[in-house]
């Protein structure tokens, strides 16, 4: 579990999705999470992707992800 340090350095990392590790959740708790909406997910089927763009790197997806998909890129 990495530790969430929101000073601006940490902050600047955008997480990104592991398609490999994502269920594809009907209703994305991650996403839920976001209060940017950098989380989208275009299909409910499909994984979400964070948009770089309104990422501002809180991480607080990578908290409520269950099953640990979204990555901190080190
Ligand atoms: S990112 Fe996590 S919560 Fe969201 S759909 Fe994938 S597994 Fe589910
Ligand atoms: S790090 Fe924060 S702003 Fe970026 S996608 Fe996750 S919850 Fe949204």
């Amino acid at each position: 579990m990495p530790v969430i340090d929101n000073t601006k350095t940490q902050a600047k990392s955008v997480p990104y999705v592991d398609v490999a590790l994502c269920h594809s959740c009907r209703k994305c708790i991650a996403r839920q999470a976001c209060k940017s909406k950098a989380l989208t997910q275009v299909d409910p089927g499909e994984p979400p992707f964070v948009d770089a763009s309104r990422c501002y790197g809180c991480h607080a997806c990578v908290v409520e992800c269950p099953f640990g998909a979204i990555i901190i890129p080190r």
